[in-house]
């Protein structure tokens, strides 16, 4: 009987070691499999101590195995309330507790190994069972035996404790895994209750122990709640974006959700949901399958991606198939949005230009006979919109502009887009064109900046296309281009592209790029137009640049000049036309022809790019040529542009020496207002007065008026552009001091000049004729 005691105990402890091996080799990598080996490890220990004991020869070793059997057992109870605390998640970070235990244990030990020597605490004796086998029993239990009673009772009873609250407030498909253990451990706690009171041969309880320790690690890492999957199962399906229909092997369908509801109705048909499983299935689905469709569900679109799969028993018979319905609602519209702010601008919500330039490629090819205008438009001078009224006013201008480009192209077969910054541009069929409702509609942005007198203009380019064969990029260049024609100007406001247009831009760009070349090698040379005193006598000219190319075309400055001044090549070929006059002063100067001058153009750009006070007074002093025989002639409208620095600029030149021409006087809009504020020397009327006044009397009074009031502030008249003789009799009798002409020379290379004209004398009109 006691063999079999022993054999059981041993088996015992050899099925604990299996679950122990489990936890090691097999089970999850979770954090509670660590208390949950120390507590197999100890109990299968304990119990092994235990069988030990029972049978070991020699009373020292049965008391050792007996003290080793207790201390094992206050292992197994730390193990116990780690794994319990773990498990439960109820007090598991108190570390006093745990603390407090390996204290007792220790204390435990202590008093087992005392016990070994003095067997104070428990004795032993050896009895003979029934079978006359002799094994050691604890005979006695003294008063320091209670120690190890209570520590282990009140170990099990926080346990206890624990496992009843657990089971108690856990859910009901949970609640097992804490009652079972709670019940392996009430089980074992009255077989050692029984044990110890009633002085039973055998310990039972150690059954209990072996049964606690199995029940342990099975709960604990094996066991999943019955139900549990499908419960997870179902409320997953259930609450998935996607649809799901199962159907069984008849085409009956067994489950769905509630996206699969939407999908399938709007209504509240109970049975939308099986019949359209049922319709799909009836298109014949052999195999897995892939396809699209949309639904509109609460008053949005959505796009879904079916996908059909069957699924098979462990002989591969189809057992039924499901139908799974990916809502890619939210990739279509993310990628819709994607797709909008790739071709929407996103300050204006209109097209971009890539986008806008595909638009129109389309539109053109689609309609091969029709007539279209590429129409771009321009604002003047944005930046300086943006510099003085800030960031948000030019973009409200800039919204403002692409609402009006939309409300003009809005309309089947036309386009429209933002190129960049201010430009916008549409293209539009003949039906569509109307350039007086374009210009309508821009004009609405001339007030767009309520405060102050500052006024937003929209210029606006056309091509008509003609070549349908450039790309549109082009297309819109050339529209572009015929804004630059009017870029400066306040009247104009519409331009359109022509082939002669292209041919000015190409011809610029000659200008350009052989302007260093000409430079160098002397390309541009000076004529002399001369200029005439009401007496007849000539003493000098005016400078003016011919280009004279090297296969001997003479190019005038009409066809430069503007060219050079935009890109600021003007003051280079200024400084070098003025070193060409002081030299050739120079010269005269050292013949003899002390007081004959040249009259040099100073550009309103020059004023801009470089100090021309410094260069000019510096040539004069190089060549030492008197100040008085260099004119300079300065345009009303450089003057009128910025009075505020040319005043004391002509005031400074004259004071050094220098004769100050107002050259084109009249050209510009402000002349006879401001006349007071110049104190130049000479005052150059623009011929354009005479073409007006040949026939004018009303002219003729303006001129008057004009020479009269020049005179009273003590200034020449030098009048250009005289071709008639009639107009020398006629500007004559006005009191015009010099004159400068057709009628006397055109412009000529400097040695002519000085060969037939320098101080020659020309026979004028007689007075008396005139009148
Ligand atoms: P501008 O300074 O007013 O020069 C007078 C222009 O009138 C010259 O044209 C001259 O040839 C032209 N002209 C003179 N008499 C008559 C006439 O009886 N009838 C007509 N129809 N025209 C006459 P050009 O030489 O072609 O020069 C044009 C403009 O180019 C000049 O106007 C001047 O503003 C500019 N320019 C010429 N040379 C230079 C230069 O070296 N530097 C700068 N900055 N500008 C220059
Ligand atoms: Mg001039
Ligand atoms: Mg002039």
């Amino acid at each position: 009987m006691t063999w079999t005691y022993i054999c059981i105990l041993y088996l015992s402890a050899f099925f604990i070691l299996g679950g122990y091996l489990y936890c090691k080799h097999n089970s999850k990598k979770i954090a509670i499999v660590r208390p949950v080996k120390r507590l197999l490890l100890s109990s299968a220990a304990a119990i092994c101590a235990a069988a030990t004991a029972t049978f070991i020869s020699g009373r020292t070793a049965a008391l050792t195995a007996y003290g080793v059997y207790y201390i094992f057992i206050d292992i197994m109870m730390i193990s116990l309330i780690v794994f319990v605390r773990q498990y439960t998640g109820i007090g598991s970070h108190i570390k006093t507790e745990y603390k407090l235990m390996i204290a007792g244990t220790v204390i435990d030990a202590v008093i087992m190994i005392y016990n070994i020597f003095t067997e104070k605490v428990f004795s032993i004796s050896q009895t003979t069972d029934s079978k006359g086998f002799l094994f050691w029993e604890i005979s006695k239990r003294s008063g320091m035996h209670l120690y190890h009673l209570i520590f282990m009772y009140i170990s099990a009873a926080i346990a206890v404790c624990i496992l009843t609250y657990k089971t108690i407030s856990t859910p009901k498909l949970y609640k097992v895994k804490y009652a079972s253990i709670l019940f392996t451990m009430g089980i074992t706690m009255l077989l050692h209750i029984f044990y110890l009171q009633l002085h039973t041969q055998y310990d039972y309880s150690l059954l209990g122990f072996t049964a606690t320790s199995l029940v342990v690690p099975f709960f604990s890492l094996v066991y999943i709640p019955r139900g549990l999957s499908e419960r997870l199962l179902f409320f997953s399906v259930a609450n998935m974006k996607d649809g799901i229909i199962c159907v069984d092997m008849y085409g009956n369908c067994v489950h769905y959700n509630e996206a699969a509801k939407r999908f399938c109705s709007n209504s509240d048909d109970p049975y939308a949901v099986d019949k359209q499983a049922k319709r799909w299935l009836s298109e014949n689905f052999e195999s897995d399958n892939l396809w699209s469709a949309t639904r509109h569900i609460e008053g949005q679109d959505r796009y879904y991606d079916i996908e059909f799969k069957r699924f098979f028993d462990e002989q591969n018979q189809c057992i039924g198939s499901f139908f799974i319905l990916h809502d890619k609602t939210d990739d279509y519209n993310r990628f819709a949005a994607e797709q909008y702010h790739k071709s929407h601008d996103a300050l204006t919500g209109i097209y971009k230009k890539d986008f806008f330039y595909k638009s129109v490629e389309a539109l053109i090819n689609a309609s091969p006979g029709k007539q279209f205008y590429i129409v771009s438009t321009d604002v003047k001078n944005f930046k300086m919109i943006n510099d003085i009224f800030g960031m948000e006013a030019g973009d409200s201008l800039l919204k403002l502009i692409a609402s009006i480009t939309a409300s003009i192209a809005d309309n089947n077969g036309c386009a429209y887009g933002r190129l960049s910054g201010d430009r916008f541009a549409m293209c539009l069929p003949a039906e569509y064109f109307n350039e007086s409702y374009i210009l309508r509609q821009y004009s609405k942005v001339t007030s767009f900046l309520s405060s102050g007198p500052f006024k937003v203009h929209v210029h606006i380019g056309v091509y008509p296309v003609t070549d349908r064969s450039i790309p549109v990029s082009v297309m819109c260049d050339r529209a572009n281009l015929a804004i630059m024609t009017i870029k400066d100007s306040y009247q104009n406001v519409v331009a359109y592209y022509d082939n002669s247009l292209r041919e000015k831009v190409m011809s610029r760009q000659k200008v350009i790029s052989q302007f260093e070349r000409a430079l160098k090698t002397g390309e541009f040379k000076a004529f002399v137009q001369p200029q005439v005193t009401a007496d007849g006598h000539i003493r000098g000219g005016e400078v003016l640049v011919r280009w004279v190319r090297p296969d001997k075309t003479t190019i005038s400055p009409g066809e430069f000049i503007a060219t050079f001044e935009q890109t600021g090549l003007i003051s280079r070929l200024d400084s070098y036309m003025w070193e060409i006059a002081c030299r050739q002063l120079r010269k005269w100067h050292d013949s003899g022809m002390k007081d004959a001058y040249l009259s040099v153009n100073i550009s309103k750009k020059d004023f801009y790019l470089i100090d021309v006070y410094a260069v000019i007074t510096s040539l004069v002093k190089k060549y030492k040529i008197p100040p008085h025989t260099l004119h300079l002639e300065i345009t009303e409208t450089a003057v009128m542009n910025d009075p505020h620095s040319q005043i004391p600029l002509i005031e400074r030149l004259r004071s050094s020496g220098f004769m100050v021409e107002i050259d084109d006087f009249g050209s510009g809009y402000s002349s006879l207002n401001t006349l007071k504020d110049i104190t130049a020397d000479v005052l150059k009327l623009d011929m354009g007065f005479l073409t007006d006044t040949e026939h004018t009397d009303r002219s003729k009074n303006i001129m008057e008026s004009i020479i009269e009031l020049a005179k009273k502030l003590d200034m020449e008249i030098i009048t250009e552009g005289v071709e008639y003789i009639e107009q020398v009799e006629f500007l004559s009798a006005l009191g015009c001091d010099m004159y400068q002409g057709y009628f006397f020379a055109k412009p000529m290379p400097i040695a002519d000049f000085e060969k037939n004209f320098l101080y020659s004398t020309v026979e004028m009109p007689v007075r008396e004729n005139i009148a």
